[in-house]
């Protein structure tokens, strides 16, 4: 199984919740925002939960072949 991950960085609020709870995968950037650091992942991880925690729920998850 792989998984691809959509950020909506319009709607992203920098709150920094993703970068809390799966620093592995989201990175703060300087202009406040979030931004994933792969968007293609063999195993989701805590991808997962940085999904359910964002606030705005700007970040998708997909399952791809
Ligand atoms: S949790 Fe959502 S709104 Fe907050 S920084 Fe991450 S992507 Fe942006």
């Amino acid at each position: 199984m792989a998984f691809k991950i959509t950020h909506n960085r319009d709607a992203c609020i920098g709150c920094g919740a993703c970068a809390a709870v799966c620093p592995d995968n989201w990175k703060m950037s300087d202009d406040g925002k979030s931004d994933p650091v792969k968007t293609e992942l063999e195993e989701i991880g805590c991808n997962k939960e940085a999904a359910d925690s964002c606030p705005v729920q700007c970040i998708k998850i997909e399952e791809i072949k």
